[in-house]
């Protein structure tokens, strides 16, 4: 909401350990007998949308289920690897809501709200007895209790898992209540929809127009709220660690219509993952951040070393993390790991054919725990590494580089999770999320359970309750008029027959948006690479290949229109990150660093969310500001050292 020019999330007053239980207590309520007389959309079966769409099935709302894949288990949420927060402190290791709090406040280097993390820690708790009733195998210790490991930036245990596969398992238990409202009749799925706009009428958000991604109908959906989960948008990149399908056009078409896009350039590169091989692969695979909980991040001391791992000997190796960071060590936040990698790589130090590598050595780890301890936690990652490069871990380090990973950007949305538009919910990643500048390892899940089985069902309801929603259908002109537009947009990709692939441009835009706006950024570099994204845009425009009709499965179709939106997106990436003239967490201007190369936050003139609204084609986009207070924790310099 806005109040004397600047935004403000509408979260209660009062101490910050009672604003939620508060706050819930305030909401209005919609009584059972009314709830079936709403219609909810929930585009998305990822870990936000399954549990939303669940959640909200069994308290008795219509719901409608979308998603872009064959079945809903195969959002992008089944490649979660590594674990799911939860301040239970069964270790007694120090652990606490407030601690979470804390670390998650810190690690996003603040830049998050203060009550939403606070929300979400206290949530956290909740997320785990929920899951474990569900009957997800989570890890468990000799005695019975959930086992816990550590993730980066943080210095307690509090991390559940199920091996290497806790989205997987996570998303069969959301999956399986979903399921159950199926059978009830409570909730419709539609797989194989892609959303391709948001459809408003009397400012509020009343339907979606989908594209069946198998016959090529425009089909059209009225509901009394939408609900977003569409997932973050890494794949701007081009290369990143999210499935090839994942996407930014649903909420890009949104900020079209109205909602505000949040810290858009606010992007995580993951330190673990398989470095690049050649110009052929469309993705990359992560090495789960669990895995730095006993393997030693390391390079050759002397540039140019190229004798293979296990020739050179301890005294000339370079434990770089553990060197600089020596109180996180190799579990420094993700970030500061990337960074670091970048740099000793930067020096000639880097390994492997590319030299853009360093090792991830479990030698010690085996000679310390045995290999049948280090097989037990982190054995299917190695199966998998060894698959991919044909390498044995077991003998020889992983080499590892920094990729991205996760969009803290997305979506602005209020306390409640409303967007700028009435009526148009954004959870999980899609929203923009409570991480701030930099998100802590396993804190993503969390995000997704909390505000899919913990906080829609509460904030949609006081929606629907405190508002009156007319009937709509269909056959409203909004629906026509936005049809239209899709279909038009479906025409003109079609009538190009250019000369240039769709993976070539996006694999133009993708390294120089690497380049000029991923791990490291500058203003020169951005103002250039603002330039050069219109440039490809034009050139996309005018001479992309989509081969096929529209009036069947095409993937180079689909694909097509998501890439249209990553050029515009990628042009408010650097615009954002042009304008925040600090660094902060992933973000990471050249010219605003502390003298021992940390980030420099500047707190008096960036302490705050951009929020940006579309203002037109080709016109300059709006600039909000919601100002972020620090009431409970002073921000102070992040040092991880
Ligand atoms: C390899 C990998 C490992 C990870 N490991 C962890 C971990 O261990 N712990 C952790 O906390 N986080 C982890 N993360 C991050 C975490 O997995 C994601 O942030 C989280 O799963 C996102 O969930 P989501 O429900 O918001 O979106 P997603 O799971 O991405 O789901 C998006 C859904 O939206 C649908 N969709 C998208 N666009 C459209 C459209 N236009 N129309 C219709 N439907 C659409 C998709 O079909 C899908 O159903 C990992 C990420 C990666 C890439």
């Amino acid at each position: 909401m806005m109040r004397n020019g600047e935004l403000h999330s509408g979260a209660p007053g009062g101490p910050i350990e009672t604003k939620w239980e508060r706050h819930k207590g305030s909401l209005r309520l919609v009584s059972p007998a009314n709830r079936r007389k709403f219609d909810v959309i929930v585009v998305g079966t990822g870990l936000a949308g399954a549990s939303a769409a669940s959640a909200l099935g069994e308290l008795g709302y219509n719901v409608l289920n979308l998603c872009i894949q064959d079945s809903p288990r195969r959002a992008h949420s089944v490649a979660a690897q590594g674990g799911i927060n939860a301040a239970k402190n069964y270790r007694n290791d120090g652990d606490s809501v407030f601690r979470l709090f804390y670390d998650t406040i810190k690690g996003g280097d603040f830049r998050a709200r203060e009550e939403n993390v606070y929300r979400l820690a206290e949530l956290s708790l909740k997320i785990i007895d929920h899951c474990a009733a569900q009957g997800i195998p989570f890890a468990r210790e000799y005695g019975g209790h959930l086992a816990n490991r550590s993730f980066g930036g943080v210095q307690v245990s509090r991390t559940f898992y199920a091996r290497g596969q806790t989205g997987q398992q996570l998303l069969l238990g959301a999956y399986g209540s979903l399921m159950r409202q199926v059978d009830a009749g409570q909730v419709r799925i539609l797989p194989r929809r892609e959303m391709l706009d948001l459809v408003v009428v009397d400012g509020r958000a009343r339907g979606i127009v989908c594209r069946n991604l198998v016959t090529g109908a425009i089909e059209s959906y009225a509901g009394h709220a939408v609900v977003l989960c569409t997932g973050g948008y890494s794949t701007v990149y081009f290369l990143s660690t999210n499935a090839v399908n994942s996407n930014a056009t649903a909420i890009w078409r949104c900020y079209k219509r109205g909602a505000f896009f949040a810290n858009p350039s606010f992007t995580q590169i993951h330190p673990t993952c398989i470095p690049v091989v050649g110009s052929q692969q469309s993705k990359l695979t992560l090495m789960s951040e669990s895995l730095r909980n006993d393997g030693r991040v390391w390079v050759p001391k002397q540039p140019g070393d190229r004798r293979p791992p296990n020739e050179i000997p301890e005294s000339e190796r370079d434990y770089f993390l553990e060197r600089m960071y020596p109180a996180f060590g190799n579990l420094v936040p993700r970030d500061v790991a990337s960074r670091a990698a970048k740099a000793v790589c930067d020096e000639g130090r880097g390994v492997g054919p590319t030299g853009l590598a360093v090792y991830l050595d479990f030698r010690d780890a085996i000679e310390r725990l045995g290999v049948d301890v280090v097989r037990e936690r982190y054995g299917n990652l190695f199966q998998m590494y060894k698959e991919i490069t044909n390498e044995d871990p077991y003998q020889v380090p992983m080499r590892i580089y920094p990729a991205p990973h996760y969009t803290m950007g997305g979506l602005w949305v209020d306390y409640n999770l409303m967007s700028t538009i009435p009526g148009l919910f954004v959870l999980g990643e899609a929203n923009f999320s409570d991480h701030g500048a930099n998100r802590l390892g396993a804190s993503a899940l969390m995000q997704g359970l909390a505000d899919g089985y913990f906080i829609i069902p509460y904030t949609l309801a006081h929606y629907l309750a405190g508002n009156t929603l007319g009937n709509v259908t269909t056959e409203h002109p909004a629906f026509r008029e936005a049809e239209l537009q899709v279909r038009q947009q479906v025409e003109r990709l079609l009538s190009i027959r250019g000369k240039k692939t769709v993976r070539e441009l996006h694999w133009q835009l993708g390294r120089l948006l690497w380049d000029r706006v991923g791990m490291t950024r500058n203003a020169q570099g951005l103002r250039e690479a603002i330039e050069k994204v219109r440039e490809l845009r034009q050139e996309f425009w005018e001479n992309v290949n989509v081969p096929g009709s529209g009036d069947d499965l095409n993937k180079c179709l689909e694909m097509a229109g998501r890439l249209a939106d990553y050029f515009e997106l990628g042009e408010l990436m650097c615009r954002d990150a042009l304008e925040r003239e600090e660094s902060c967490g992933c973000h990471f201007r050249e010219e605003y660093r502390t003298p021992e190369g940390d980030p420099k936050r500047d707190d008096e003139r960036y302490a705050y969310v951009a929020a940006w609204e579309y203002t037109g084609e080709g016109a300059e986009p709006r600039l909000h500001r919601e100002p972020l207070r620090f009431e409970v924790v002073q921000p102070s310099a992040r040092s991880y050292r």
